[in-house]
């Protein structure tokens, strides 16, 4: 990875360790060139996204980053990943856009790494673009996470990677959810393991 990206993304707030940053930025590599576009659902304050966008350059594509960025339910307040400085004071909610688009402009990736704001099953349900690669990393509780693997798998396209982010097999690691939608991906005949560094998962779209 480019250094000077990848000193950006590990600078970036957020929560992708570097190692599965990296193994994720390095898995984003293989789309074709000039092919269909990624997205992320999930973006916070944009470290993914510097990963996924310096790939997305190389490759001679873009990243559409979605997020609403008013937090998951684990980012809310009295909940285990919560960080006060990200609430909008005279809104009183979470607001990680201007962190994120700061990022972005900080990496020299605008052009690249397109927002989307907005709710991902809003957006998800009207989407028609087929994608070369999807990371999901969005809302971890049972509803959203199943939620995000039928809405947008499909978008996939044949050959295209599958990423899915904190899938922990041992519960006592964490929530269960993304282990659960990757076992999905698996059992629906459709994906075939690519690769597994901590709790990232690639997947190949094989049918
Ligand atoms: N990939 C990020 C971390 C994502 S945290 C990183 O590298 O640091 C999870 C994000 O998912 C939060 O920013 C939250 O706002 C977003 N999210 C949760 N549910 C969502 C939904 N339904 N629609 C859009 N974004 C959602
Ligand atoms: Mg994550």
């Amino acid at each position: 990875m480019d250094p000077v990206l990848r000193a950006a993304a590990e600078a970036a707030r957020g929560f992708m360790p570097p190692g599965e940053g990296l193994a994720l930025h390095d898995a984003a590599l293989a789309v074709p060139e000039g092919g269909s576009p990624m997205l992320e659902i999930g973006s916070y304050c944009g470290k993914s996204a510097v990963y996924l966008g310096a790939a997305a350059r190389k490759r001679g594509t873009v990243l559409f980053a979605l997020d609403h960025h008013r937090g998951s339910e684990e980012n809310q307040p009295g909940w285990e990943w919560h960080e006060p400085d990200l609430v909008d004071p005279e809104v009183g909610r979470i607001d990680t856009l201007p962190r994120f688009r700061r990022t972005v402009h900080d990496a020299g990736l605008e052009d690249v790494v397109v927002a989307l704001v907005g709710d991902s099953p809003t957006v998800g349900s009207r989407w028609r673009i087929p994608l070369s690669l999807l990371f999901i990393d969005g809302g971890h509780g049972a509803e959203p996470a199943h939620r995000d693997y039928e809405l947008w798998t499909p978008w996939v396209e044949p050959g295209g990677l599958l990423a899915i982010h904190d899938v922990f097999p041992d519960p006592a690691d964490g929530g269960r959810p993304p282990y659960e939608i990757y076992c999905r991906a698996l059992e629906s005949g459709r994906f075939a393991d690519v690769s597994a560094t901590g709790s990232l998962r690639v997947l190949r779209r094989t049918a």
